[in-house]
């Protein structure tokens, strides 16, 4: 086994709010610290991820997404 391949394969938990280590499952990945589901990418990622997917499509302007509250 090598561990540093495996500490490499990092996802992002929005319930720790960090990339973690992450169990993977048929469709989704789970987050090894608190069992909810990991993306691959942090919002902020994720964001500029379907930004520049929205730019491949013919879909208009591209709104920009409001910045949530950082914390009630
Ligand atoms: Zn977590």
């Amino acid at each position: 086994m090598d561990q540093l391949d495996f500490y490499n394969d990092l996802k992002f938990c929005h319930h720790c709010d960090q990339y973690v280590r992450y169990l993977m499952s048929m469709e989704h990945s789970y987050c090894v610290a608190c069992g909810q589901k990991v993306r691959l990418f942090s919002e902020n990622d994720w964001t500029a991820f379907n930004e520049a997917m929205a730019n491949k499509r013919p879909k208009g302007g591209r709104p920009r997404k409001k910045r949530e509250a950082e914390s009630a």
